[in-house]
């Protein structure tokens, strides 16, 4: 089972796509995750990729599509994956699409979590994320057991630059004009499946389940 997951930052992707990933057991493959190890290994990619990430900004597509492809054909994608912040734009799914039908393959669902911008700008304002692991937790919906440390290794947690209401916004504006035209993309691929984003993580969960099958 192939899956994309589409949806405004701070909708909840991630999160979906965790779970998701548990349950079908197929690997989670986020490209943001991707991109901070690699910040933190200081790799050649990481330095690029921050300059944009910092600013909300996409990283360009040449930096994105290659590293995707390549996960994909790893042996523990054979039976499927869920992607998550990939694709982003209509370029990268046109590549990815290719990269597939080569193989004689296709995606099977992308699956909108759909959030009205006002709750997104809310909820980013409260996540945190591990400076160690990279684990997210969420002032609210998803307070770790002791403040500012994390509940699995035990690090500090912080607001991400790119989750900083200013940036937020810029993510946003970045999303409705380069993100979204792939909910049209996926519509006339027949693909796309939209679940309501704003209910509680479980019912979007439930939602989820009730489209790709128990
Ligand atoms: P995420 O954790 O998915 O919200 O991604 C964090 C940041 O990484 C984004 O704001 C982008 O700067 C960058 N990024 C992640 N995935 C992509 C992608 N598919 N294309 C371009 N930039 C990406």
């Amino acid at each position: 089972m192939k899956i994309i997951m589409l949806g405004a930052p701070g909708a909840g992707k991630g999160t979906q796509a965790k779970k998701i990933a548990a349950k079908y057991e197929i690997p989670h493959i986020s490209t943001g995750d991707i991109f901070r190890a690699n910040i933190k290994n200081g790799t050649e990619l990481g330095k690029k990729a921050k300059t944009y990430m910092d600013q909300g900004l996409l990283v360009p597509d040449e930096l994105v599509v290659d590293l995707v492809v390549d996960r994909v054909n790893q042996e523990d994608c054979s039976r499927g994956y869920v992607l998550d912040g990939f694709p982003r734009t209509i370029p990268q799914a046109e590549a990815l699409d290719k990269a597939l039908a080569a193989q004689g393959q296709k995606m099977d669902y992308a699956i909108d979590v759909d959030v009205p911008d006002q709750n997104i700008v809310q909820r980013m304002g409260g996540r945190r994320a591990c400076v160690g692991c990279g684990a997210t937790y969420h002032l609210v919906y998803a307070a770790p057991k002791k403040e500012g440390i994390c509940d699995t290794c035990g690090a500090e947690l912080i607001l991400r630059d790119d989750d900083k209401p200013e940036t937020v916004e810029k993510r946003l504006g970045v999303y409705h004009e380069q993100t979204q035209p792939l909910i049209d993309y996926y519509t006339k691929a027949g693909i796309l499946k939209t679940v309501d984003g704003t209910v509680a993580m479980e019912d979007v969960f439930e939602a989820i389940v009730s489209i790709l099958g128990e």
